[in-house]
């Protein structure tokens, strides 16, 4: 995993206050950690690993569902349909609607996987979080940012855009995918 070096490199794209547009500084906070802080209204910018969800469903054969994503990072690599955490959704919402958007299929949560704390190339970091789904109803048909989708046996599984989608389906079916 690339190591985030230096706290500065963190905030080299914090400029302006969220809150009220002043210039940000970089000071400490209460607790000696080095922040983006504004000097006018007291706003904290924290930089955290960014949510996401990663969904794992199987069909009667086995078979692992996957997307085609069609946006970066990795855009044109398989995955899991997966998505980042809306503000306004818990992570099981949030799973139930990124499957319905990326393939059409309407899903219910059977359990929790596991997490994983992963690199992203834009975000540096992403705390993804597997849910096991089984399928309820739709129809199989990629949509918003997915250009496919489609069932893959074990064995013919293509190479997967994130480490986190190894993890979880290595964690469901002992498989190791590429
Ligand atoms: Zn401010």
């Amino acid at each position: 995993m690339n190591e985030v070096k230096n706290v500065i490199d963190l905030y080299r794209n914090a400029t302006y206050c969220q809150n009220c547009g002043e210039k940000l500084k970089l000071a400490q906070d209460r607790e000696g950690k080095t922040r983006a802080l504004c000097p006018a209204c007291g706003f904290i910018l924290y930089k955290n690993p960014i949510p996401a969800v990663a969904i794992f469903v199987q069909n009667e054969a086995g078979e692992i569902l996957l997307i085609k994503r069609g946006c970066e990072p990795r855009i044109g690599m398989w995955a899991l349909p997966s998505g980042y955490i809306e503000i306004n959704m818990s992570p099981e919402e949030n799973a139930i609607a990124e499957m319905q958007e990326e393939t059409g299929l309407i899903g219910e949560v059977e359990h929790c996987i596991d997490w994983f704390y992963g690199y992203s190339p834009i975000y540096l970091r992403v705390l993804s979080i597997g849910f096991r789904m089984k399928v309820v109803g739709g129809k199989l048909q990629a949509g918003d940012d997915a250009e496919e989708a489609r069932f893959f046996a074990l064995d013919e599984l293509p190479p997967l855009a994130f480490d986190a989608h190894r993890h979880f389906i290595k964690l469901e079916t002992g498989f190791d995918a590429p």
